[in-house]
C-alpha cells in the first residue's frame, strides 16, 4: 500500500530533506513531504537506505534488510544485486560531497534563519464548531497571565503545545481570511476546515475549501462533534472524495482528524498534525531582518484609544518604533501580547496589540517600520506619489502585445463561481464546461452552489479574479453593490447556452483587445 513520505522518513530515521533528495535522485515526483509514494518505491528506498548504512554507526535498518532479502530472494537475484551493492557506497559518497559543496557555495543561508511558529486559521460551515474548537484550545493551551484575568478578543492567540507554539487567528469563518487576502496579504500558513460529523459538507464548507485552495494554503480537516451518537466520519470522508480531496486512509494526501470540541477528544492529535505540517512547510523568518507585518484587527477602545493587532511576519518590533500603514503612521506607545501582558519587543509569528496609531487600520493592511518620524513621513509621501502615478498610468495605459495576445507561454485559466437554481442545473453546466476546456485555456470552477450568490462569493471572486455566473438565480442588491465596489462581474442567465456563450467569451478573453 501507499506510504506518506514523512512517515517513511520517520520509520527509517531519516531527515525529511534527505528523503526528498533520495526521491529526487530516483526521479520520483511528489508535491510535498506529505505526498504518498508507491509500495515499489518504498522498497527501493529501504534498500538504498540500508545500503547507505554500510559502515555507518547506525546499522539498525541495514541489519534488518539483508536478513529479510536473504530469506525471500533467490540466488539469481542475489548475484544480480551484488554489483549494485558495490557501486552504491561510492554513489552515497558522491552525494555527500555534493551536499557539502552546495553548503560551501551558499553558506547555508536558509538554515541560519530560525524557524517560526505556524499561523493557523479555522474555517467551516456555521454551527460546525469553529468557535467551540478555538475556545477549547484557548482554555487548555493558553497559559493564563493572571488568575481570573479575562483577556479581550484581539483577533489571535498563541497556544503552547508539546510541539511548540501555534498561533491561531481567532475570528472564525472565512471573513477574516478573505478580507486579509483581499488586500494581498496572506497570514495563515495552515487552514483547519471544521466539518461536523453529523452534518458533513455544507455550502460554507465548500466555500472555505475554495478559499484555502485559492490561497494555496494547506488544509487539515477536523471532523468535529465525534462525541455525538449520530457522528459519521466515513460519510464526511466519502463526501470529501467527491471534491477530489482524498483522505489519507483512502490513499490520498488529505489529513483528516476526528475531534470533539466538547470532550477534547482528538484535539491533541490535531495540534500535532498542525506542528508536523508546519515542520514540513519549513516556516522560517528572520527576527533580525527588516520588519514587516499585517494588521489582523483594528478597533477603538473606550479607554485606550486606537488598538491594533498586528501579526509580526519578519523582523522584530520594539516599543518606540515608527510604523507605517498605508498612508498613515504611528509610534508604538505600548505593546501587549495576545494574552494582554505588556511586552517590549515581539518577533516573527507573534500577534501583538499595539497602542499608538492615530487611525484605526483595516485588517489585511500591510505594516512596515521606519527608523524615525522623518523616515515615516518620507515613506508615506513616496507612497502617495506612487499611488497618484498609478492612478494616472491606468488612464493612459497603452495596450501592450501581451494585452492583446494574452501571456504567450502560460496556460490561461478562467476562474468561475457558478450559482444555479438546482443541483441538476449546476451539474449540467459543469458537464458542458468540462468539455470546453482546451490546452491553452483551463476553466476553473472555484465554487458552485445552489441559490443566489453571496457576499462571500464576491470576496472570493475579487481575490481570485473570478467571474460569477448565475443561472436562474439573481444576486440580491446588497451583493451587487459590493460586487460593483470590488469590480467583480456577476452575470445572470436564464438559458444555459447563453451562459456557455459567456464562458466562450471569457475563454477568448485576452485575445480580443478591448477598447
Ligand atoms: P461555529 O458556528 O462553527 O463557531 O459553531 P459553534 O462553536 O458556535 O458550535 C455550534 C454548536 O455546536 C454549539 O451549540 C456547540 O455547543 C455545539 N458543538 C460544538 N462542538 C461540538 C462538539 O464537539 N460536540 C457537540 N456535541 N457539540 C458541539
Amino acid at each position: 500500500s501507499k506510504v506518506r513520505i514523512y512517515t517513511l522518513a520517520k520509520e527509517l530515521n531519516l531527515e525529511n530533506a534527505r528523503m526528498l533528495e533520495i526521491l529526487d535522485g530516483l526521479g520520483v515526483s511528489y508535491k510535498s513531504v506529505s505526498s504518498t509514494i508507491e509500495e515499489d518505491t518504498v522498497e527501493l528506498i529501504k534498500q538504498i537506505v540500508a545500503e547507505e548504512g554500510t559502515g555507518s554507526a547506525d546499522g539498525e535498518a541495514q541489519a534488518a534488510a539483508p536478513a529479510e532479502s536473504q530469506a525471500t530472494q533467490s540466488q539469481a537475484t542475489q548475484s544480480q544485486d551484488a554489483p549494485e551493492q558495490q557501486e552504491t557506497p561510492q554513489a552515497a559518497q558522491a552525494s555527500a560531497t555534493a551536499v557539502q559543496t552546495r553548503d560551501d557555495v551558499a553558506p547555508a543561508s536558509k538554515a541560519e534563519i530560525p524557524h517560526r511558529a505556524p499561523v493557523v486559521t479555522i474555517m467551516g460551515h456555521v454551527d460546525h464548531g469553529k468557535t467551540s474548537l478555538l475556545d477549547y484550545i484557548r482554555k487548555t493551551k493558553v497559559a493564563a497571565k493572571e488568575a481570573g484575568g479575562i483577556t479581550q478578543h484581539v483577533g489571535a492567540f498563541e497556544a503552547q503545545t508539546s510541539k511548540g507554539k501555534i498561533v491561531f487567528i481567532d475570528t472564525p469563518g472565512h471573513e477574516a481570511f478573505t478580507t486579509i487576502r483581499a488586500r494581498g496579504a496572506n497570514v495563515a500558513d495552515i487552514a483547519i476546515i471544521v466539518i461536523a460529523a453529523d452534518d458533513s459538507l455544507m455550502p460554507q464548507t465548500r466555500e472555505a475549501i475554495a478559499h484555502a485552495q485559492a490561497a494555496k494554503v494547506p488544509m487539515i480537516i477536523a471532523i468535529n462533534k465525534m462525541d455525538l451518537p449520530q457522528a459519521n466520519a466515513d460519510k464526511v470522508k466519502t463526501d470529501l472524495t467527491q471534491l477530489n480531496l482524498v483522505p489519507e486512509e483512502y490513499g490520498g494526501d488529505l489529513i483528516v482528524v476526528p475531534v470533539s470540541a466538547r470532550t477534547g477528544e482528538g484535539v491533541e492529535d490535531l495540534l500535532e498534525y498542525i506542528s508536523l505540517n508546519a515542520e514540513l512547510e519549513d516556516l522560517r523568518a528572520d527576527p533580525n531582518g527588516q520588519f514587516s507585518g499585517v494588521v489582523i484587527e483594528g478597533k477603538v477602545d473606550k479607554q485606550s484609544g486606537v488598538l491594533a493587532t498586528v501579526m509580526v511576519q519578519e523582523g522584530t518590533l520594539h516599543v518606540g518604533d515608527f510604523l507605517v500603514v498605508g498612508e498613515n503612521y504611528g509610534k508604538i506607545k505600548a505593546m501587549m501580547d495576545s494574552a494582554g501582558g505588556r511586552i517590549k519587543e515581539a518577533g516573527p509569528s507573534t500577534p501583538v496589540q499595539i497602542l499608538g496609531f492615530s487611525e484605526v487600520p483595516t485588517s489585511g493592511e500591510k505594516v512596515s517600520s521606519a527608523k524615525n518620524e522623518h523616515a515615516a513621513r518620507d515613506l508615506i509621501a513616496s507612497r502617495a506619489s506612487d499611488r497618484r502615478d498609478a492612478e494616472g498610468a491606468q488612464v493612459l495605459r497603452k495596450l501592450t502585445l501581451e494585452d492583446m495576445m494574452g501571456p504567450l507561454t502560460t496556460v490561461r485559466t478562467v476562474n468561475l463561481i457558478l450559482r444555479a437554481d438546482t443541483q441538476g442545473s449546476v451539474e449540467a453546466i459543469q458537464g458542458i464546461l468540462a468539455r470546453k476546456e482546451s490546452e491553452d485555456v483551463k476553466i476553473n470552477v472555484m465554487l458552485s452552489g445552489i441559490g443566489a450568490p453571496t457576499e462571500g462569493d464576491v470576496l472570493l471572486a475579487s481575490t481570485a479574479e473570478a467571474t460569477i455566473l448565475c443561472f436562474s438565480v439573481t444576486a440580491p442588491g446588497s451583493v451587487t453593490k459590493i460586487a460593483d465596489n470590488k469590480g467583480v462581474d456577476i452575470k445572470s442567465f436564464r438559458i444555459i447556452y447563453e451562459l456557455i456563450d459567456e464562458v466562450d467569451r471569457l475563454m477568448k478573453g485576452n485575445v480580443e483587445p478591448v477598447f
